[in-house]
């Protein structure tokens, strides 16, 4: 049974000004109304008893080894920078999230979980951290700030690795410069504490942030994650990276690379991405070759701005949509990166849970679905298109009568714009994230179940309608076998788009995490065989994912495990991460692939738990 929590039970979300990674004073009201509707539901205890020795240790090493080269880096870094994970695991929530685990468990809770956790001050305790995992090969795990969410949160992939808390202590905003509309951060740097930032300066400058504004810039950006401006490409406006390697080196990318006058930062460093000679900065993205330590990333202009929202209301025209859709976004009249969302999230946006509108056990039937939009402000509907056209009024307006005039090709679409639409209504928080202000509001849809976690699907298909109706048949068809809602949703970035499918798992349910894993390997076989991969997957996936890339008998995987060795000879930095593994763990049974299922274990040291 849920505990009702009461708004004044809970204690509050550490503000910005207390920690880096607490909310802005501007957003303390909503925080705290998003907090209180999620604990509403939880039915699981803040923690559980740990079982065998704690903390978990890095595979291959003793505990009297453990201990020394843990006094060591005490020693060396301070008592205080240095924390065993040996206390219970507090899955806490978005806002106030543990660095010991991941949040989202899809497998057990105390699976994918660190041996400790270490807070550097600066570079060069990154190198000295980087040194002593060489000296004790203790697999580490960096993190920037460790949100993120339905990918493994801070868990890392090996248990017992100790993580890199790199948010906690470096987390300045180094630069932002008006003349080339850009800013220098360090990893602890959440979109929440730039957008506060910007604001200081006064000058008129956007940021770009995903659905919710927690995450870290650094580490979004290097996870290859989306927003919604025109910048919403993230790894496309990074400008520069500071990059600590496996063997405690340090380099810069790009004009960094080439030392400005008398010592200064190159003063071209935040200005052009490519420099000279190979473009390295790919392989620290998504990769385990290197710690970003600081990283260059473009501003927008700020400029003017229009949201709107279309709805349509048959299931099946979603081809004819995306059809309309590519010529749009390849021209450039469709502003920024839309969204064509499944209408079942206007009910889960809301924040109400599932059992509000549907009795049964099963995914809630379509006709279900609709008959509750009927009554809302997006009407009876099966899809909703969110979009924004930026620029002076008048191409805006110009932008929007093509818009306006292409959609109504579809049968019973209806055209609104925010003031049609009331106060609470999400197109409001959807505009103000088109125009870079970071929100809490796409948390809500976690309401759908108790003890909600998500775990997203997320494969890229051409913008055609042919593609996407295979994925999507693909993506229903096993939601409904494996007994899950499916709230998918497309971000279309002009020639590709990105299908965002999230399954909502009860984390108090082992039966249900383990269908979700059973259901999310299929989605990957079956998509794959019909020539579509994902851009980014949780940790437990990883493996399965980056071998689904394998063209020419897996040449990709063999490059990056040449240059995994090449750079990181002892296999010390984040093992596993991208499904790359190091020499010394290949082969040894780490790999989870879709042959282990169904199982809701980790292998750890290669044994199977
Ligand atoms: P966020 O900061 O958005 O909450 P994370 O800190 O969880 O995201 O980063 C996402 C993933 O990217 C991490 O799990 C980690 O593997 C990797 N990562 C994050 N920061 C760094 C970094 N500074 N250097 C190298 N890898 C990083």
């Amino acid at each position: 049974m849920a505990t009702t929590i009461g708004l004044q039970d809970l204690p509050p979300t550490p503000l910005l000004s207390e920690k880096h990674s607490g909310i802005p004073e501007r957003w303390a009201e909503q925080c705290k109304e998003s907090k209180a509707r999620l604990y509403s539901l939880k039915t699981l205890p803040a923690s559980v008893p740990r079982e065998g020795e704690l903390p978990v240790l890095p595979p291959g090493i003793d505990r009297p080894t453990f201990n020394t080269a843990i006094a060591e880096l005490k020693e060396t870094l301070g008592e205080e920078h240095v924390e065993l994970n040996d206390k219970p695991l507090v899955d806490g929530w978005y806002m106030e999230h543990p660095n010991t685990h991941d949040t989202f468990h899809v497998l057990e809770q105390s699976k994918l979980v660190s041996s400790a956790q270490v807070y550097p001050g600066s570079v060069e305790d990154i190198q000295t951290i980087v040194r002593w995992a060489n000296k004790y090969l203790i697999p580490i795990y960096p993190i920037s700030i460790g949100r993120n969410m339905g990918y493994g949160g801070a868990a890392p992939r090996v248990p017992g690795s100790v993580t890199i808390d790199l948010g906690r202590r470096m987390n300045k905003v180094l630069k932002i410069d008006g003349n080339s509309a850009s800013c220098i951060v360090e990893p602890g740097v959440t979109y929440f504490a730039l957008y506060e930032e910007v604001q200081k300066t006064g000058l008129p400058l956007w940021i770009d942030t995903p659905d919710v504004g927690g995450g870290s810039v650094l580490g979004n950006c290097i996870d290859r994650g989306v927003g919604y401006t025109p910048y919403g490409d993230h790894w496309a406006n990074h400008c520069g990276l500071e990059v600590v390697l496996p063997s405690g080196e340090i380099m810069r990318t790009g004009m960094g690379a080439l030392p400005g006058k008398n010592g200064a930062d190159n003063p071209s460093w935040q200005a052009f991405q490519h420099a000279y000679g190979p473009s390295v900065d790919g392989i620290f993205s998504q990769s385990n070759f290197g710690i970003v330590t600081k990283m260059g990333m473009w501003l927008m202009p700020a400029t003017g701005h229009q949201s709107y929202m279309i709805t349509f209301p048959e299931e099946d025209d979603f081809e004819q949509i995306i059809e309309i859709i590519r010529p749009l976004a390849l021209n450039r009249v469709l502003g920024n990166i839309p969204q064509l969302r499944s209408v079942i999230q206007e009910l889960a946006i809301t924040g109400r849970p599932k059992s509000d509108f549907y009795d049964g056990k099963d995914p809630i039937p379509m006709e279900v679905i609709k008959a509750h939009a009927k009554n809302m402000p997006c009407g009876e509907c099966a899809w909703v298109f969110y979009g924004t056209v930026y620029g002076p009024e008048e191409t805006r307006n110009s932008q929007l009568d093509i818009i306006r005039q292409e959609f109504s090709k579809v049968r019973g679409s209806k055209f609104f714009l925010p003031e049609d639409m009331p106060e609470d209504h999400y197109i409001h928080p959807r505009a103000r994230i088109c125009s870079g202000v970071p929100e809490l509001r796409e948390l809500d849809w976690l309401n759908w179940k108790p003890n909600c976690a998500h775990l997203a699907f997320s494969p890229i298909t051409p913008t055609r309608g042919q593609d996407a109706r295979i994925v999507h048949e693909i993506v229903t068809r096993l939601h409904k076998k494996w007994g899950f809602d499916s709230l998918p949703t497309w971000c279309v970035s002009g020639r590709e788009m990105h299908y965002i499918a999230e399954i909502l798992i009860d984390r108090s349910d082992p039966d249900e995490k383990r269908r979700a894993i059973c259901c999310m390997r299929e989605m990957i076989t079956e998509a794959a065989a019909e020539g579509y991969g994902e851009y980014r997957t949780h940790l437990i996936f990883q493996d399965q994912i980056s071998r689904t890339y394998g063209w020419g008998n897996q040449a990709l995987m063999r490059f990056n495990e040449t240059l995994k060795d090449a750079l990181d000879p002892n296999g010390i930095l984040a093992p596993g991460r991208a499904g790359i593994w190091p020499k010394s763990y290949r082969d040894k049974g780490w790999e989870i692939l879709p042959e282990d299922e169904p199982r809701t274990s980790v292998k750890t040291n290669g044994v199977i738990h």
